[in-house]
């Protein structure tokens, strides 16, 4: 569910007409709906009601200080995976207790930084890495509270690019060698061990890999606990699927991933962590861009945007479908006429879509890419020195732009010429 609807002929984002802010921000555009995050939020803790559970957003998925303290205002934790990230959760007023730490290549630098400013825990994938924090929370006089990430060896049943939990992902230690690993890990000192980690993918629209990866987890939980280790938090990652196209049947809600968690592990008295971010971000935004050109080529037209790859990358990395919608609403008795939707980037892998049958448009029209929220402007680039895209937030009849689109000067003066050029 999301707020951007079609009312009176025309799209809106909540209470704004997605066109007046076209005609304020100039195209393309990214939009969010703060009523839909929230809403999204709202529903992994109605999910895991009754539960001692935290909701700690995976901010890689959309990072904008507006958005996080958004999510911070209604109590969520947050997943860092890098300095950067870290420093943004702190700055959007998220307390070191509520943020975990992830990520496989996680720096010294880093982990000073986390053990310093306060960390709930550290997600820990590796026995090098362990080795290091050791050292690093011992050289603070500090004692790092961590879980292992575990690689339950689970066919998320996803992209390749996205699955996280199979053995030859570089994620996690195998759960067959659990045991040994937290044996190694409960005699460092620097080290404390308190959980459990796994996270097997992302974009899941099945249950049952999050079941058979849960279940791993109880087992484990149990002959861990045999071996005298307090295991008391799960982190169960996130993952869960989003619609992206309307036609679609649409994957399971987080209400239905709660039940799952509730049968696998909710017997185990443990504190319960998930990391949603696709989810709660994918359908909150929206990316607005402008027909520069129709061109009719060898038996196709072409719908040239001012939006590219550079902006919004997953068509071409990931063959992701987006919805594409004209910022007018269509007449119901249209004939949809098929189009291959591209962006001005010097690169054929610059494609939305091919043969996409859309009512027919023209230069100067505006057109949305629906669930464009998560992993859209967080892996923007300034390719073919295309300016990073604004960043618009929606708030009932408000809305702001929360990151302004850069001059060229501003591009440009991030570069330097050395003296002795
Ligand atoms: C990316 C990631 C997530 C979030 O995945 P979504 O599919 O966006 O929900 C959660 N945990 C970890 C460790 C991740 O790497």
């Amino acid at each position: 569910m999301d707020h951007f609807l079609y009312r009176d002929g025309e799209l809106f984002a909540e209470d704004v007409p997605v066109a007046e802010i076209a005609a304020a921000v100039g195209t393309p555009f990214y939009c969010y709906s703060s009523a839909t995050l929230t809403r999204h939020f709202q529903l992994f803790e109605e999910a895991l009601a009754g539960l001692d559970h935290m909701v700690c957003y995976a901010m890689k998925a959309a990072s904008n200080q507006a958005i996080l303290t958004t999510l911070a205002r209604l109590g969520a934790g947050m997943d860092v995976v890098s300095g950067g990230e870290y420093t943004r959760a702190k700055a959007a007023g998220v307390p070191g207790e509520r943020i975990v730490f992830s990520g496989v290549g996680k720096t010294r630098d880093e982990m000073r930084m986390a053990l310093e400013g306060g960390i709930r825990q550290f997600n820990v994938e590796s026995e090098p890495e362990m080795a290091v924090l050791n050292e690093v929370a011992l050289s603070l006089g500090l004692r790092a509270p961590i879980t292992v990430r575990v690689n339950p060896d689970v066919d998320a049943k996803t992209h390749a690019k996205i699955a996280t939990g199979k053995s030859e992902n570089k994620f996690g230690i195998p759960i067959a060698r659990a045991r040994e690993v937290y044996a190694h890990a409960a005699s460092l000192p620097g080290l404390e061990v308190i959980g459990i980690d796994v996270h097997i993918g992302s974009q899941l629209t099945d249950l049952a890999p999050f079941r058979m990866a849960y279940r791993k987890v109880a087992e484990l939980t149990e002959a861990l606990r045999a071996d005298g280790h307090d295991i008391r938090r799960l982190d169960l990652g996130g993952g869960l699927g989003i619609p992206y196209a309307r036609s679609n049947e649409a994957p399971p809600l987080p209400l239905a991933w709660g039940q799952v968690i509730r049968e696998e592990v909710g017997h185990l008295g443990c504190e319960i962590e998930i990391e949603p971010g696709r989810l709660i971000a994918g359908n909150a935004g929206i990316m607005v861009s402008k027909v520069i050109y129709v061109k009719s080529g060898e038996g196709r037209d072409f719908l040239i945007l001012d939006g590219a790859m550079n902006d919004l990358i997953r068509p071409a990395m990931y063959d992701a479908h987006h919805d594409i919608v004209p910022v007018v609403e269509p007449e119901a008795a249209v004939e949809m006429q098929p189009y291959d939707i591209v962006g001005p980037v010097c690169e054929s892998g610059d494609t939305f879509a091919k043969q996409r049958l859309m009512p027919p448009v023209q230069a100067g029209d505006l057109v949305a890419f629906r669930s464009a929220g998560a992993y859209g402007a967080v892996m923007a680039s300034e390719y073919n020195t295309r300016p990073l895209i604004p960043e618009v937030l929606v708030h009932e009849h408000q809305f702001a732009v929360i990151r302004a689109r850069p001059s060229f000067d501003e591009i440009l003066n991030r570069d330097t010429i050395p003296e002795w050029l």
